[in-house]
């Protein structure tokens, strides 16, 4: 295969649109279209929001346009939206997420569907505020495929490429590459190695858009170690003092990380802490299935818990220090205890039963140890109020006197973090997702600000930060590349082996001159696979070979007139005015008049000549046939040579040359008759007369035929005589059965014999005008 480089630059245009988590944090979703392929990322939920109002803006976007959707991982505000998407949208792409964010989002999502049930219930009393039920999930569970770390997958065209992107167990940055450009979408990511998860990989490929979380926008984390010992003494300072810890946590994902921290800690100070004089529960009726999808996914997490695990021969998420409760019925609140309990926002469920029971005393801790979402409780919380409302009864205010403080163990990228892994991915657009707009808008400015030097270059690097259902458009100049396909092939590279031995043989000469100028021209279609994005450069007739797929139409036009002068004149007026004449048969030599055939009878001598390669024109006895394949540029060729033909006779020259021999033999022509278009009767008579009517007659019956049977399908019928040569006696017909409806055509005369719906026959005459428009002047 040989790839030319053509001179024409491909301008292609990449669209981003966020219905969800565009300056904001919560209800993750983004629309990602290239070449004419469409890509949803994560489907989420607003924590803040209740059913619809928590969906990102479905309505803006039509996703039956998506080809696949690809999820981050498990948390709320990146999948929970799923089983509304598939069950009651009109999506019909796939879905690709990890095996372990396959396998959580089962459990969680039930919990979901069970919570936000109950809270419907509660605040709506409308069953319809629900977004999904418990069949719609276990519906959407059967379409969910999974993916590797590292392994590429490819859907019509896309390649998607897993990494680790640290955060919680099974979080996954994609890598997509559509047609030679790659996208990455980081999701929700983390750079820090913490107990269990790798942190975020950088892949090894350009990268030409990143997509990249902002949520703490330009703040930075503290050390891990400093935070770790900070949470671990916050805690142990509390209970000693009698009070009691709240930890409102996400049931997984971070909350096994700070398990692992308390239950080492715990150990650490046994005697103090442990023997259950100060007890750790983990509340959650997921506890037990966590355990096992944890186990099952340790080889997915980083080498130090799985060295734990190798060692031990146990599982290090089976915790010697804490004792899990599936709800708060079987709880003795005696005296001072740490609580890890969900949701982590405290919004509903037991975290919030706790929080309202024990923030009227000033002994007790509340620790925020995830991200809160601007509205939710955890972040109204930490603006340290007075009284905080009932969820029961909002109307009902309780006294807040407990401590409320906050750790970040959220695995997102701070600062720092952030714009080391920006520098080292060193792509040229930046969307910025995933962040409230203010650390969103500070990052912007602390990238450009460090990108500046870049401005104005051709490496100058963008950042975009869109709000929710705003287009961000991107612009890609490339070199338009082709494969030449099928005998283009063979002739370009004998005319390359033929210009390099010319070209090596001048090399002889001048040692100097290396490069070889080729330009070579070839005619051929482009065509575009959208499977691999590549371009084939294809001749026209290779094309039924290499891409049956593709229709091919070549409309051939004819039209006919009579002229009255001499075919001398004819020629020698085309002549002076194209100049590139092929004469392909000239039966009286008056191409060279010298030497003219004056035996030849002259009514059924024919000039047929070949007009600048793609006009046929062919003069027998008095008529003038013009033939072509339509295009745009014959379509004018044929129009200025018929419109030769029909001034001919009015011109001085041509009055002169035809006055001598006015009768022409058996066409009965007017003495005076103008050069006008002959009429149907007219016509069909000289064709008849010169004797191959039939030919055209089956040529003409056969576009027409091809006409009614792509319109009518089984339904049409084409009645041929026995004797098809016959065309003066024999019936011509076609037979139309529409449903209970039938007509009858005379193929002969194109008129509509019989036919009992006039919708139908409506419908017949339509396609006979165009008929007659494609054939005019049909026999
Ligand atoms: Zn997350």
């Amino acid at each position: 295969m040989v790839s030319v480089k053509n001179k024409l630059i491909e301008n292609e245009n990449f669209k981003f649109i966020g219905l969800g988590g565009s300056n904001e944090v919560g209800r993750s979703c983004h629309i990602i279209e290239f070449k004419g392929k469409t890509i949803m990322l994560d489907a989420g939920i607003h924590p803040a929001y209740r059913g619809m109002l928590s969906l990102p803006f479905y309505d803006l976007y039509d996703l039956s346009k998506v080809d696949v959707l690809l999820i981050s991982h498990f948390h709320l505000d990146h999948v929970a939206s799923l089983p509304y998407v598939l069950q009651k949208t009109n999506f019909k792409g796939r879905v690709i997420m990890t095996h372990p964010t396959k396998a959580i989002y089962r459990w969680l999502m039930r919990d979901f569907v069970k919570v936000t049930t109950i809270a419907d219930e509660f605040l709506v009393r409308d069953d319809t505020s629900n977004l999904f039920t418990d069949d719609d999930l276990i519906n959407s569970f059967d379409k969910i495929e999974t993916i590797d770390y590292h392994s590429t997958i490819e859907i019509s065209g896309i390649k998607i490429t897993a990494y680790h992107a640290g955060h919680v167990l099974g979080a996954a940055m994609f890598q997509i590459d559509i047609g030679g450009i790659n996208i990455l979408f980081t999701g929700d990511y983390s750079r820090e190695l913490d107990r269990h998860l790798n942190s975020a990989e950088i892949p090894n490929k350009k990268i030409d858009i990143l997509i990249v979380e902002s949520t703490f926008g330009t703040a930075t984390q503290q050390p891990r170690k400093t935070r770790e010992k900070k949470l671990t003494s916050l805690i142990h300072d509390t209970v000693k003092k009698g009070g009691r810890v709240l930890l409102p946590v996400f049931a997984l994902g971070r909350a096994q990380e700070i398990m692992l921290i308390l239950d080492e800690y715990w150990a650490q100070n046994n005697d103090e802490l442990g023997f259950g004089k100060v007890p750790i529960y983990y509340a959650s009726d997921l506890a037990k299935k966590c355990l096992n999808v944890f186990q099952t996914y340790i080889n997915m997490m980083n080498d130090n818990i799985r060295a734990k695990f190798r060692d031990s021969k146990s599982n290090p998420f089976n915790f010697k220090h804490i004792s899990y409760l599936k709800n708060l019925e079987n709880f003795r609140d005696l005296g001072p205890s740490v609580m890890l309990a969900s949701p982590g926002m405290l919004q509903s469920g037991v975290s919030r039963e706790i929080l309202e029971k024990w923030c009227p005393d000033f002994k007790n801790l509340v620790l925020i140890t995830g991200y809160s979402v601007e509205g939710t409780m955890a972040k109204f919380l930490m603006m340290q109020p007075d009284t905080i409302p009932s969820y029961e009864n909002p109307d009902v205010n309780i006294t807040r006197k407990c401590r409320v403080e906050e750790i970040t163990f959220a695995a997102h990228v701070d600062f720092l973090e952030n714009l080391d892994f920006i520098e080292k991915i060193n792509a040229k657009n930046i969307i910025l997702v995933h962040g409230e707009s203010t650390p969103m808008g500070r990052l912007k400015s602390a990238l450009l600000s460090k990108f500046k030097h870049l401005k104005r270059t051709e490496n100058e690097v963008k950042v975009y930060t869109p709000f929710n259902g705003v287009t961000v458009d991107i612009k890609f100049q490339r070199d338009k590349v082709a494969t030449l396909v099928g005998t283009l092939f063979d002739e370009v590279t004998n005319k390359l082996s033929i210009e390099t031995h010319n070209s090596s043989e001048v090399q002889e000469q001048d040692s100097d001159e290396t490069e070889v100028e080729t330009g070579i021209k070839v005619d051929g279609l482009l065509v575009n696979n959208t499977e691999n994005f590549e371009i084939g450069l294809v001749a026209v007739d290779n094309i039924r070979e290499f891409h049956s797929d593709l229709k091919t139409t070549i409309v051939k036009e004819r039209q006919s007139l009579m002229v009255h002068c001499k075919k001398e004149l004819i020629y020698w007026h085309i002549n002076q005015m194209y100049n590139d004449i092929r004469i392909l048969q000239d039966d009286e030599n008056i191409s060279h008049q010298s030497v003219r055939n004056e035996k030849v009878e002259k009514e059924k001598t024919v000039l047929k000549l070949e007009i600048l390669n793609s006009l046929i024109l062919t003069i027998e006895g008095n008529l003038a046939t013009l033939e072509w394949s339509q295009s745009m540029l014959n379509d004018v060729l044929a129009d200025s040579l018929m419109t030769i033909l029909l001034s001919l006779d009015s011109m001085p020259i041509s009055v002169k040359m035809t006055h001598k021999e006015h009768n022409h033999g058996d066409v009965k022509v007017e003495e005076n008759n103008e050069s006008l278009p002959i009429k149907e009767e007219e016509l069909i008579e000289n064709v008849k007369k010169m004797g191959k009517k039939e030919e055209d007659f089956i040529e003409k019956l056969t576009i027409v035929a091809d006409l009614f049977k792509e319109q009518f399908a089984d339904s049409f019928q084409l009645q041929l005589p026995t004797d098809l040569f016959d065309l003066d006696t024999s019936d011509i017909k076609g037979i139309l059965n529409v449903g209970s409806h039938k007509a009858v055509i005379d193929f002969k005369t194109f008129k509509i014999e019989e036919c009992s719906s006039n919708a139908l026959k409506g419908r017949i005459e339509a396609l006979l005008c165009i008929c007659e428009d494609i054939l005019c002047p049909i026999i």
